[in-house]
């Protein structure tokens, strides 16, 4: 199964796909996940990306579209859930062509919807594990112990970008950007808009009985 999961930052895109790879053999391809790996590892695609990320912008499309189209064509045939990208329409177009070029097919596109006025408290109350990526919330997931990561022990910390100034301008970025797709989206089909409030458990449900997936 091939997947676009997108909608707004902070909706549970990382999380969802986190539970749906953990039921089937799919690859997750987070383009925020590549490029933050990229800035860790200080590569070339890192340090052009740093910026923007920084700064809660969008990377320009030509760095993005190159770095899915690479992903995408090693995948060896493997299912995928994209998320994060496409995040505008030209990313969309793109998507389009490279998706037809390797004889590939979007088997769904699920838009995770979760009401601007909530989106601001999960974000900036998200903590991630610098170690393992194991996220966080400090009200509604906080982990055990202060500041150490459940899984792995690892430091939780919070994401540059979840700062209150940034997030506003990802949201901006959204609004703008990347809503539009919805309209997109809805007319190509196959299109499915999933409920994201609740726990993460109770939106997965929601999640697996659109994609019919066993929860
Ligand atoms: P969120 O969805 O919570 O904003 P992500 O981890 O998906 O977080 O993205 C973090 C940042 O990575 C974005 O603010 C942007 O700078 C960059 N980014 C991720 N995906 C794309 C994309 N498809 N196009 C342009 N920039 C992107």
């Amino acid at each position: 199964m091939n997947l676009i999961l997108f909608g707004p930052p902070g909706a549970g895109k990382g999380t969802q796909s986190a539970l749906l790879i953990e039921r089937m053999q799919m690859q997750h391809i987070s383009t925020g996940d590549l490029f933050r790996a990229a800035i860790k590892n200080q590569t070339k695609l890192g340090k052009e990306a740093k910026g923007f990320l920084d700064r809660g912008e969008l990377v320009p499309d030509s760095i993005t579209i190159g770095l899915v189209e690479e992903v995408l064509s090693s995948l060896n045939g493997k299912g995928f859930i994209l998320d994060g990208f496409p995040r505008n329409v030209v990313q969309a177009g793109a998507l389009e062509k490279l998706i037809e070029q390797l004889g590939l097919k979007i088997d769904k596109t699920v838009f995770l919807e979760v009401p601007l006025a909530k989106l601001l408290g999960r974000l900036t109350g998200r903590r991630v594990c610098k170690n393992c990526g194991a996220t966080y919330h400090i009200e509604a997931k906080p982990p055990q112990k202060d500041g150490v990561c459940d899984v792995c022990g690892g430091q939780v910390l919070q994401r540059p970008d979840d700062k209150e100034d940034v997030i506003r301008t990802r949201l901006e970025a959204y609004e703008k950007s990347t809503r539009p797709l919805k309209d997109y989206y809805k007319l190509k089909g196959p299109y499915v808009e999933v409920d994201g409030l609740g726990t993460s458990e109770e939106v997965f449900k929601r999640m697996s009985s659109a994609l019919h997936v066993k929860h």
